[in-house]
């Protein structure tokens, strides 16, 4: 199962993700992102912010959930430096 600390770095490095340009003033931090590492517009953020609809809409074919989990939390690990 996918485990999200909210560590709000996702939300902190979004510069290199085309579909969210405009949710950036050019220094990658989401301007959504509320000071308690939440996201202010979590009830209608975009498909590529939602784990669970990425898997169904893009991943689904191409991997079970449980790999699709894993290299998720492997991202999370990276942007965490461990
Ligand atoms: S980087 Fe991973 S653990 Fe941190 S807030 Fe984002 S999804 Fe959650
Ligand atoms: S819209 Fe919300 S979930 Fe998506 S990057 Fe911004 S703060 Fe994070």
């Amino acid at each position: 199962m996918f485990f999200c600390t909210k560590c709000g770095l996702c939300c902190r490095n979004i510069d290199k993700i085309p579909e969210l340009a405009e949710f950036h003033k050019g220094d990658g931090v989401c301007i959504h992102l509320s000071d308690d590492n939440l996201c202010d517009i979590y009830s209608i953020r975009p498909d590529i912010c939602n784990v669970e609809k990425m898997f169904e809409l893009n991943y689904k074919a191409m991997m079970s959930k449980e790999e699709y989990e894993k290299m998720n939390m492997e991202g999370c690990r990276v942007l965490q430096g461990k």
